[in-house]
Formats: C-alpha cells, sequence, structure tokens
C-alpha cells in the first residue's frame, strides 16, 4: 500500500460507474481499493487491490473500509426498470444492507469523505407526470413519493448520509444520478438501462428490421456521459456541500429521438413498433443544473450524440464479438 498516497475504497468497482472512477481516481494520484460482489464484466480492473465481498455483511464492509480515507459508496443491487419493477423486496432488502453497514463501517474507520450514489429516482412521481416536464431541482425531493422501491431506498439512505454527519461528524456527500450512460456496462441480460438497450437492440437488428419499444416512445428523460458524471462525483466529495446534488444533464429526449439516434449513427433504418404493457417508468424526467453549477461550477461536456457514438461502437463491438453477427 502507497505510504503517501490517498487511500480510496470504490465499492461497486466490478460495475459500470465504480469501474471507471477506479480508474479516474488513480489518475489523480491516488491508491485506490476496488471491492464488489463479482469481478468486472468487460475488463481486468485497474483497481491496486480488489476484493471479492458481499457488502451485504456488515464484517466485509468494515474489511472494506480498513485503512481508507475516502469511500466512493457506488455498490448497489440494480437495473434498468425492467429490473426494479420486478424486483421490489430484493432491491429494497439488499442497498439498505449495503448501505446501513458500510456507513456504518466508515464511522467505525474514522473515514474523511463519504461519498453515496444516489437517484433522480428518488423524486416524487407527481412531478414526472408529463413528457415535457421542467428539470427537477434537488428541493423538490419533498414531499416524497418516488416511483419505486428503488427510488424509496435511495432516500432512505441520503437520510442516513445525513445522520451520519449530524450525530457523528462523518462528511458525507450525496449525489443524485440522472441516466449515467457509456461504454462498459451491462448492455443485455435485463438489467441493462434504456441507451445500452437501444444501442444493442439496434446492433442487433437488420436494416430495415422491426424493432420493439418500450411505451410509446414519448417518454423523456435525460442522459449524462460517464466522463462528466466522474467529474462531478471528484468535485463533489472534495467539496464542502453537504446535501444532495443532481448529477445529470438537463437536455430532455424522447426515448424514440434515442432510436433515431442509435440508428443514424448504424446507418440502419429501422421500424418502430411500440409495447405498451411494458414497465416504462415515469413520463418524463429531467434534471434542473442550477444548484450543481452554482456549487461545483460543473456542467456536462460532452453532448449526447459524441456520448452515444462512443457507447454505439463499444456495443456494436460487444455484440458482434458474442454473436459473430
Ligand atoms: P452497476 O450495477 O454496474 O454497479 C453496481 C455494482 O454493485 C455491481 O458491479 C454489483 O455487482 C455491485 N454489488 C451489488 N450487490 C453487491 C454486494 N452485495 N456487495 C458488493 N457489491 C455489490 O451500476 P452502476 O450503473 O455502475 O451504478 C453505480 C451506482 O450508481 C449505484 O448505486 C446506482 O444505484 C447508482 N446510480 C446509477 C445510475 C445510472 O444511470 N447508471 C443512476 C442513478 C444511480
Amino acid at each position: 500500500m502507497g505510504t503517501s498516497k490517498r487511500r480510496a475504497l470504490v465499492t461497486g468497482a466490478g460495475g459500470f460507474i465504480g469501474g471507471h472512477l477506479v480508474k479516474y481516481l488513480q489518475d489523480k494520484g491516488y491508491w485506490v481499493r476496488g471491492v464488489d460482489i463479482k469481478e468486472h464484466e468487460f475488463k481486468k480492473s485497474s483497481a491496486d487491490e480488489f476484493l471479492l465481498l458481499d457488502l451485504r455483511a456488515a464484517g466485509n464492509c468494515l474489511t472494506a473500509a480498513d485503512g481508507i480515507d475516502e469511500v466512493y459508496s457506488l455498490a448497489a443491487n440494480m437495473g434498468g426498470i425492467g429490473f426494479i419493477t420486478f424486483a421490489k423486496a430484493e432491491v429494497m432488502r439488499d442497498n439498505v444492507l449495503i448501505n446501513t453497514h458500510m456507513l456504518e463501517a466508515a464511522r467505525l474507520n474514522r473515514i474523511k469523505r463519504y461519498f453515496y450514489s444516489s437517484s433522480a429516482c428518488i423524486y416524487p412521481t407527481f412531478k414526472q407526470t408529463n413528457s415535457d416536464v421542467p428539470g427537477l431541482k434537488e428541493n423538490d425531493a419533498y414531499p416524497a413519493d418516488p416511483d419505486n422501491e428503488y427510488g424509496w431506498e435511495k432516500l432512505f439512505t441520503e437520510r442516513l448520509a445525513k445522520d451520519y454527519y449530524l450525530d457523528f461528524g462523518l462528511e458525507t456527500r450525496v449525489a443524485r444520478f440522472h441516466n449515467i450512460f457509456g461504454p462498459e456496462g451491462t448492455w443485455e441480460g435485463g438489467k441493462e438501462k434504456a441507451p445500452a438497450a437501444v444501442c444493442r437492440k439496434i446492433a442487433m437488428a437488420k436494416d430495415g428490421e422491426t424493432i420493439e419499444i418500450w411505451g410509446d416512445g414519448k417518454q423523456t428523460r435525460s442522459f449524462c456521459y460517464i466522463d462528466d458524471c466522474l467529474e462531478g462525483i471528484y468535485r463533489l466529495t472534495q467539496s464542502d456541500h453537504r446535501e444532495p446534488l443532481n448529477i445529470g444533464s438537463d437536455r430532455l429526449v424522447t426515448i424514440d429521438e434515442l432510436y433515431d439516434m442509435a440508428s443514424g449513427l448504424a446507418g440502419k433504418k429501422i421500424v418502430k413498433r411500440y409495447d405498451p404493457s411494458k414497465p416504462q417508468g415515469v413520463r418524463g424526467r429531467n434534471s434542473d443544473n442550477t444548484l450543481v453549477k452554482k456549487v461545483l461550477a460543473w456542467e456536462p461536456k460532452v453532448p449526447l450524440e459524441e456520448g452515444m457514438s462512443r457507447t454505439y461502437r463499444w456495443i456494436e463491438k460487444q455484440v458482434k464479438d458474442k454473436y459473430k453477427l
């Protein structure tokens, strides 16, 4: 273990954002321990130390946080809308266990900074009923009415993180991610999110083929590219801001537009067939970035077209390698 380097723990280092964050922190000069219940799906982790641990168990959280200065807490049992809609108890139970034990382990290990990855899913359903929604401001969170159990758990842990500061002085920082996407994320199997699912469907389709779209295609979201997200995580963790902050893009697009973008990148024409019986989540969701711009001088830099292009090329390669298409 390096002697003078700051030591960071990244939980969920075998996952999409955590996997990228390990490298980002190393580039900043950190010694990094990665922890996950599984190896990274797409690469050998670059972490200085990588431990396979189930963080639902308190003892494993203590092992993970031992000798660490800063914790970046990204481990979660999660997935896209298709997963979180049908695994309610599992999502709530696993994530409450992981986050409760991890915060307590951080307190016992006298961690200096604790970053927690919350989600735009904490925002109330009643503020997200139209496609053309105004951006969600941080103080829109209450009165609380998240759309699903995943969001309720995130809200619980946001509060717990704040309570650990109020009661014990643990310096916690909370980001609310809005649809982070990019290469090296889950792209098939049911846990993938919309941009990855869209890229996979297009990559697998033949020119002129019909593609099934969940919902009517008019539901809206904003999407933030991974590199911008990493910068936001780091700035927030180093800042003095102790309240939750949005980390997301404020450019609203329909799911239809996302399909059009990916098919344009692929140079394929597709026919869309809508399936309204499939889960589609809230009708519209966007980020209001007024506060984050002010507090961190941060806003996304990578345009959606550029991020989608990088993501599409990566997923296209995965599809070709796996299915020999
Ligand atoms: P991901 O699923 O790729 O990564 C999460 C990682 O946590 C996985 O590798 C998983 O194996 C690990 N994990 C699950 N259970 C564990 C356990 N018991 N012990 C140890 N590790 C365990 O997801 P991601 O997209 O990288 O998301 C990272 C964090 O950001 C999560 O907390 C997620 O809820 C949050 N978030 C992500 C987005 C997004 O758009 N990607 C949006 C909002 C919030």
